[in-house]
């Protein structure tokens, strides 16, 4: 009976909903002494020209290994940081050591550093990236912060307020994740926004899905007309390459071009063109 089947799931499912919680409050228990020690690592990914094939930047990705758990990706852990109340103080060291490893890279790889919109809502966002640029020496028009529709939905006052001192300091504001979230074209130029990242889900179907080309050729085309810049990001493919570049796109980055290093090994690539031969 159906009243059976209920009380069946029920202990199929119990077990699993009590590991998940466990995990999850191990991981919370390990996040905050994370926090105090140095289990946390920056990776850089390349960002290529689309033009000429060569590094024009990179996106700073955290990686943390936690000595129980081992390496929890950032989709896993940031959540967690928000929840607790760890992610500006997380963000902010972040902020810092991406900044003084950019300074240590040529004048013209700018940095970007992605920002969550938990963090967005504390006040002292730009007196932390003021404080990092002072503290590295790093120009303030080599650093992007990326953000996500989210962080605009709920609280544009305040993003607005903050973004604003932001952009004032000479560091400009990307878009992240563009097209998964709300997408509410007046976000374009209310903000402050000067690059728009086409989401990976899109240009991972890309040339075959009919629908994804259309949306990435609106969203080159809308971003272009906004004089905005324009990256796909998630390219694995050579043929989403080609694809990428005949639309226009300003600047891409993905597995294909570039998987996240650790920052010398970016150092040392960073005169070297794009490798593939799409
Ligand atoms: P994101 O900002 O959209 O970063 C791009 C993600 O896509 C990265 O995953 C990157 O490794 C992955 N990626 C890049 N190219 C490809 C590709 O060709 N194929 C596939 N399948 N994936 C690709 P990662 O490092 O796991 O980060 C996931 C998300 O976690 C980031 O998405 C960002 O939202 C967040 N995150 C990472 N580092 C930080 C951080 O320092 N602070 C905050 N607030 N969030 C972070
Ligand atoms: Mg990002
Ligand atoms: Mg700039
Ligand atoms: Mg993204």
């Amino acid at each position: 009976s159906a009243k059976n089947n209920g009380r069946d799931t029920y202990r199929v499912f119990e077990p699993m909903l009590m590991e998940t919680i466990k995990r999850r409050r191990s991981l919370e228990a390990a996040l905050r002494r994370a926090c105090m020690r140095d289990e946390f690592t920056i990776v850089y990914q390349p960002v290529f020209s689309s033009l000429n094939d060569e590094i024009t930047a990179a996106e700073a990705l955290l990686r943390w290994t936690c000595p129980d758990h081992g390496e929890i990706p950032p989709s896993e852990f940031i959540p967690i940081a928000e929840e607790l109340g760890l992610v500006s103080r997380i963000g902010a060291d972040v902020l810092r050591q991406a900044c003084k490893d950019a300074a240590g890279w040529p004048d013209h790889i700018d940095l970007a550093v992605n920002v969550s919109p938990v963090q967005l809502l504390d006040p002292r966002l730009p007196q932390m990236v003021a404080q990092a640029l002072a503290d590295s020496g790093l120009a303030p028009e080599r650093l992007e912060l990326e953000i996500t529709e989210t962080a605009l939905l709920n609280n544009d006052e305040a993003a607005l307020r903050t973004l604003t001192q932001i952009r004032k300091l000479g560091v400009s504001i990307s878009l992240d994740d563009f097209g998964t979230g709300y997408s509410s074209l007046s976000y374009l130029h209310r903000f402050p926004i000067s690059r728009i990242k086409i989401d990976k889900s899109f240009i991972q179907r890309v040339p075959g899905d009919s629908g994804s080309v259309s949306i990435v050729r609106a969203i080159t085309q809308l971003g272009s007309s906004l004089n905005m810049q324009i990256t796909a990001e998630g390219i694995e493919t050579e043929s989403q390459l080609a694809f990428i570049r005949e639309q226009g796109c300003d600047h891409v980055q993905g597995f294909l071009t570039g998987r996240p290093i650790a920052s010398a090994d970016f150092l040392a690539r960073t005169g070297k063109r794009v490798v593939v031969n799409a």
